[in-house]
């Protein structure tokens, strides 16, 4: 997702208190910043943050960090939490690339990934979200315990995510190819920007449920 430039948009967030400016401080000492011992769960790619604001509103016990590369898009995310505050939401904008200097081993209890971009070209598929290169990146940072949720409609891509696991060491929990036509899988779902954009199009909304 990449949204016109708005003016000002760095320096909104530059200066919110929502946002954590020097993330890699913070490796090792996240329960600390939230200020107990619950889980923390994070969302890679939270585009304008409608998700993880609404797990974050609904399961306070729970501490979220959503990241996003782009400050434009973060912004969106900056102002909800400015209508309505969250204290387990902090926000973070860095590429996720460099998710392994944020976070420490087995520091995170849960990753989701939602309509991560798909980079089509072959030459890009190490940028991929669910790669097998990022799956790598996860494994360091997640829990043995924890899991890893991940949707999308873009049926290529989630056919390369499903070929990555096996290589990297991960199985399968639950996958469907049509998530909103299962009710079980459809209970608690907090819908993306993107998840209802493109199924309100028709398009069928792919999901894994990942562990090693
Ligand atoms: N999760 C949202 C947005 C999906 S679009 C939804 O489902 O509606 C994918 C988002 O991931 C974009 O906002 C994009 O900027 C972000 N993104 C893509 N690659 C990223 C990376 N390497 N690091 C951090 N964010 C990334």
């Amino acid at each position: 997702m990449r949204l016109r430039n708005i003016t000002g948009s760095r320096e909104t967030i530059g200066e919110s208190i929502f946002v954590v400016h020097e993330p890699k401080e913070q490796k090792g000492k996240w329960r600390q910043l939230f200020g107990n011992e619950g889980p923390v769960h994070i969302e890679i790619g939270m585009g304008k943050g409608q998700f993880i604001y609404g797990l974050a509103a609904r399961n306070p016990q729970i501490n979220y960090v959503g990241i996003e590369k782009y400050s434009s898009v973060l912004l969106r995310a900056v102002q909800k939490m400015e209508a309505k505050p969250l204290t387990n939401l902090k926000l973070i904008r860095m590429e996720a690339e460099e998710i392994e200097e944020v976070f420490d081993i087995h520091e995170v209890d849960k990753i989701y990934l939602n309509f991560s971009d798909p980079w089509p070209k072959d030459r890009h598929a190490k940028r991929r979200l669910p790669s097998e290169a990022f799956l790598r990146r996860y494994d360091t940072i997640l829990k043995p315990q924890g899991d890893l949720e991940f949707k999308t409609d873009n049926r290529d891509l989630f056919d390369f995510a499903v070929e990555q696991l096996e290589p990297a060491g991960w199985r399968a929990d639950v996958i469907t190819y049509d998530l909103h036509s299962d009710p079980q899988l459809m209970e608690g779902n907090i819908m993306t920007e993107y998840e209802e954009k493109f199924s309100s199009m028709g398009n069928p909304i792919c999901k894994y449920i990942i562990r090693r």
